[in-house]
């Protein structure tokens, strides 16, 4: 395991991470795997670096590289799946679900704190950690 640190100084605590975070890709169709049909994926991008931030609960990660050591990262806070560098990403066009979209396999669900809830009281818990 190699660890990247970043030099201290001339560190911006400015500059945007979001900017060279992700590649948009073009359109494409999937499997809805919560619609339960194929469905138009949209917005879509290929994620590039490690997420610094939670997309949902805004916390800010001290080490990312720690939490991506597991095999699906997630938000320590509230439990957020991180997307995965080189691995690509999706909204499902017709429920707003957020998919990884993997090259000739099934798109795996990213649960939203909505879904993550609603799996949580049905007893299928959804628990990365
Ligand atoms: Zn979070
Ligand atoms: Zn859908």
């Amino acid at each position: 395991m190699r660890w990247f640190k970043r030099p201290k100084s001339g560190d911006n605590p400015n500059k945007s991470l979001q900017s060279q975070e992700r590649f948009p890709l073009v359109a494409r169709h999937a499997w809805c795997s919560v619609c339960q049909q194929e469905s138009r994926f949209t917005r879509i991008w290929r994620r590039a670096a490690m997420m610094g931030q939670c997309p949902c609960c805004q916390l800010v990660f001290e080490e990312p590289e720690q939490l991506y050591r597991r095999f699906q990262p997630a938000c320590p806070r509230c439990a957020e799946p991180l997307e995965q560098p080189q691995f690509d990403y999706g909204f499902c066009d017709r429920c707003g679900s957020k998919f990884e979209l993997m090259e000739g396999a099934k798109p795996g669900l990213l649960p939203n704190k909505r879904q993550r809830d609603e799996m949580n009281k049905q007893g299928k818990s959804w628990s990365p950690i």
